[in-house]
């Protein structure tokens, strides 16, 4: 493991221990099971785990299953499988229901000591109520019921004797403060759902700000990173832990949310994907979640290493989608086996290379890499070649096939473009080339020199596969012209291409990843290849502008 460079979280840690402040940190990544989790989550990961491997602490999974309605096992176990995919083990594994009779009882507390009281008013009028940053708010007629009554009421909440909205339990805090966080915040509602650990045991249900810190707190959480939209929030977290009378007192932290060009990072956002079927489900590889980062074919090493480098800041900002794609070609580069595939494929028949004849030919797997060793490919009287590496009337400067023209097959000999076979309607079917026998590859040929390498591959083993292609699901620019957001989904999010690979990756398996030559990274779809034709994901292209 790498350590993380400084930041102003580790700053913070590194003294609160120097100072004995605390003598462990204890960190927790607090997810909502509402939904899978996305490359912003993994920033939130690598930070609490990091933070607390460096120094020798602990960090639990805790999820904050708060929301009944939203919330499904079905989350859970994949929140559970991406963090461990990820590379991450947690100490404990936690549930905000978990305490959700500590947290009554201390809402209890609460009532007792005066701090909280039963109100009757709806959601809107609470809102109506609140007044503004310049105006303070208005006191609820309900505020000055009487502890008995609180008491009686927040029982009778719990029984469920009233339904969804009628009454809510309120902090009792200052109606005029200038945080309008403090102005008797909703600690807890009522909703009759179902929920998926406590099933129908509770049909009242504390809100977040309540939660959150009492969580943290039973856990002994020493240090609470959360995203800065909470800054607001943390007086009235301070508040929470004082006034429940916590033992442990936990500190939040806030820290910049990942925010990435041309992608979508809003769990509310993505599940609309997939509910309306722009996608094929939260793994599909063009989602930003981490199960369709994996499945297009993202290491969990890329996604750490990128983590690392955007590090920790206390400002928004947003980072260039190519600083990504730049981390899983770093990753890639040495490891991945570099092959041929022909995407759109042209026939080409070799007239001067003996009918029935099959000769092996020695290729490198990573120029490299030379621990990656070499393999060995059949050419014949017939190959492919991609489609676009032919053109009739050439502009200048044009260097692959062309009629009369010369090029280098790559791993295997020139040929020359000798003849253009057409269709009915005029479109190019086929080429006749010949070939130089002294040209081999590897034979230490320098007669002459060609301007254009292409690729191929030999037409009687070649292995029929897919490609896919992408771009992105949405445009940042798009977004922002605030149109609806699912009427801003690019039309070509997805290209699928029938082609061919070398026979030798016919028994590739789910997740292998290679480099086509020229064409870039490319993963096994695990879903949708099957024993008759491979399926392969573009991860990322080769060439990019971006080098951080
Ligand atoms: P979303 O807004 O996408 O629904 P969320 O914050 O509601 O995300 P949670 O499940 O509550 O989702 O998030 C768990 C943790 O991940 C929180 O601590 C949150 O701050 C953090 N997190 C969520 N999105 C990002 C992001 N884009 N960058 C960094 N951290 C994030
Ligand atoms: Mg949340
Ligand atoms: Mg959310």
């Amino acid at each position: 493991n790498k350590v993380s460079s400084s930041n102003f979280i580790k700053n913070i840690v590194v003294e609160d221990l120097k100072e004995g402040h605390v003598q462990e940190i204890v960190t927790r990544f607090p997810p909502e099971p509402n939904g899978y989790l996305h490359i912003g989550h993994a920033k939130s990961i690598c930070l609490n785990f990091e933070l607390a491997d460096e120094f020798k602490g602990r960090t639990n999974l805790r999820f904050d299953d708060t929301n009944p309605v939203k919330e499904d096992t079905e989350y859970v176990e994949s929140i559970k499988e991406d963090v461990r995919w990820l590379g991450f083990d947690w100490d404990d594994l936690r549930f905000a229901s978990d305490y959700f009779e500590e947290l009554y009882n201390r809402a209890v507390l609460l009532i007792r000591k005066g701090k909280a009281y039963v109100c009757d008013l709806t959601a809107e009028q609470i809102r109506e109520t609140r007044g503004t940053l310049t105006q303070p708010g208005q006191d609820s007629p309900y505020r000055g019921r009487t502890v008995e009554e609180n008491l009686d009421l927040f029982a009778r909440m719990r029984a469920g004797e009233f339904k969804d909205g009628e009454k809510v339990l309120r902090a009792k805090i200052d109606m005029a403060s200038p945080n309008i966080n403090f102005r008797d915040p909703v600690l807890y509602r009522i909703a009759h759902a179902h929920h998926h650990r406590t099933g129908d045991a509770w049909c009242i249900y504390p809100m977040y700000d309540y939660a959150h810190p009492i969580s943290d707190a039973i856990e002994g959480i020493t240090h609470s990173i959360c995203t800065l939209e909470f800054a607001d929030h943390r007086p009235l977290y301070d508040w929470t832990i004082a006034e429940c009378e916590m033992v442990d007192v936990p500190k939040q932290y806030e820290f910049a949310r990942l925010n990435i060009t041309n992608t979508v990072m809003s769990k509310r956002k993505l599940k609309a994907l997939v509910d309306e079927g722009v996608v094929t489900g939260w793994d599909d590889p063009r989602m930003p979640t981490i199960s369709g980062l994996r499945r297009k074919g993202y290491t969990p090493e890329a996604i750490r290493a990128f983590c690392r480098e955007i590090g920790v800041a206390k400002a928004n900002s947003t980072v260039d989608e190519r600083m990504l794609e730049h981390f899983i070609r770093e990753d890639l580069k040495l490891k991945a086996l570099r092959t041929m595939a022909v995407l759109q494929p042209l026939k080409v028949v070799i007239t001067n290379y003996p009918e029935g004849q099959v000769e092996m030919l020695e290729a490198e797997n990573n120029a490299e890499n030379e621990e990656m060793g070499t393999r060995q490919i059949p050419f014949s009287r017939e190959i492919y070649i991609e489609q676009d590496d032919f053109m009739e009337d050439p502009p200048a400067k044009y260097f692959r096939l062309f009629p009369g023209n010369e090029v280098r097959l790559k791993h295997a000999y020139f040929i020359t473009c000798q003849e253009v076979i057409k269709d009915a309607d005029g479109n190019v079917i086929e080429l006749r080339c010949t070939y130089d026998p002294a040209t081999k590859s590897g034979s230490g040929f320098n007669a002459r020199k060609v301007k254009g390498t292409i690729h191929w591959v030999e037409a009687s083993q070649a292995v029929p596969a897919d490609f896919r292609l992408y771009e992105p699901l949405i445009t940042s620019e798009a977004e922002e012209e605030g149109k609806p957001f699912l009427e801003c989904i690019n039309p070509n999010n997805q290209q699928v291409l029938q082609g061919f690979v070398e026979p030798n990756m016919k028994d590739a398996k789910s997740h292998d990843k290679f480099q086509f030559f020229r064409h870039g990274y490319f993963n096994v779809d695990p879903k949708d290849s099957t024993g008759e034709k491979l399926v392969f994901n573009r991860i990322v292209s080769l060439k990019s502008s971006f080098d951080p």
